[in-house]
């Protein structure tokens, strides 16, 4: 990938951005959802567990480091999120450990590969309905979620 997506500064007039709680970027094909051991406490202590438990129920190991598990979907289309939740209110799918989501799932849609142009942004909302709608995130606001930052 050539040069910094953040240094091209197509969005710097910022980009909108209201999440409508669909669900879509918590399933679909096998994926990757990595968390720290210090989010991994945090969500086990959301859900009430012990994180033994926690690991036990809802992580996979992969790569030294560690996943949450996924389970098929209703539809059996592909698979959700072990912390989905598409029960709490009818035609939403929620995350069970929102304020508590690993800093993959916070960081949505931010990520540098969405940043990367006009294009690999539009590309990426054809799965996320809450890209370019919503509150304006402003240019500085996008820079700080795409700073890396330390593993707690
Ligand atoms: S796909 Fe986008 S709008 Fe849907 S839940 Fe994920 S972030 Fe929210
Ligand atoms: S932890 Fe929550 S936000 Fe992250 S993929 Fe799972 S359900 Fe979605």
């Amino acid at each position: 990938m050539p040069g910094s997506p953040a240094s091209r500064e197509w969005f710097s007039e910022g980009l909108r951005f209201e999440c409508t709680s669909c669900g879509q970027c918590c399933t679909g094909p096998p994926g990757v959802v990595e968390f720290t051991r210090g989010e991994g406490l945090r969500m086990a202590r959301n859900l009430g567990l012990g994180y033994r438990e926690f690991l036990s129920l809802h992580a996979m190991q992969i790569d030294g480091g560690w996943s949450l598990q996924e389970i098929p979907d209703p539809e059996g289309q592909g698979l959700d999120c072990t912390m989905l939740d598409r029960q709490s209110i009818p035609g939403k799918a929620l995350c069970r450990v929102y304020p508590d989501r690993p800093q993959q799932c916070r960081t949505w849609p931010f990520w540098p590969e969405n940043l990367y142009s006009p294009h690999a942004w539009r590309r990426a909302g054809r799965r996320c309905p809450g890209m370019d709608r919503g509150e304006l995130v402003t240019f500085d606001e996008i820079r700080r979620w795409m700073e890396p930052r330390p593993s707690p």
